[in-house]
C-alpha cells in the first residue's frame, strides 16, 4: 500500500520537503509519489493544503 497524489495537487512542494523517505518528486502537472519507496506514513496527507495525497 502507498499514497498517491490526485489531480487536486497544486504543485506547492510542501509534501516533498516533509516526506521522511524523500519519495515525492515534481511531475509534469502534479507531484508524484514513488509507490515502491513510500512507507505509508501519511505525513504528506497531513501537510497538503488541498488533501491531494490519498491512501490507495
Ligand atoms: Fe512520503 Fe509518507 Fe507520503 Fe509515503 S505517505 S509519500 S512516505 S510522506
Ligand atoms: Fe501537491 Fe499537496 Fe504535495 Fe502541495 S502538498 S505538492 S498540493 S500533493
Amino acid at each position: 500500500m502507498a499514497y498517491t497524489i490526485t489531480d487536486a495537487c497544486i504543485s506547492c512542494g510542501v509534501c516533498e520537503a516533509e516526506c521522511p523517505v524523500s519519495c515525492i518528486t515534481a511531475g509534469d502537472d502534479k507531484y508524484v509519489i514513488d509507490a515502491d519507496a513510500c512507507i505509508d506514513c501519511g505525513t504528506c496527507a497531513g501537510v497538503c493544503p488541498v488533501e491531494a495525497p490519498q491512501p490507495e
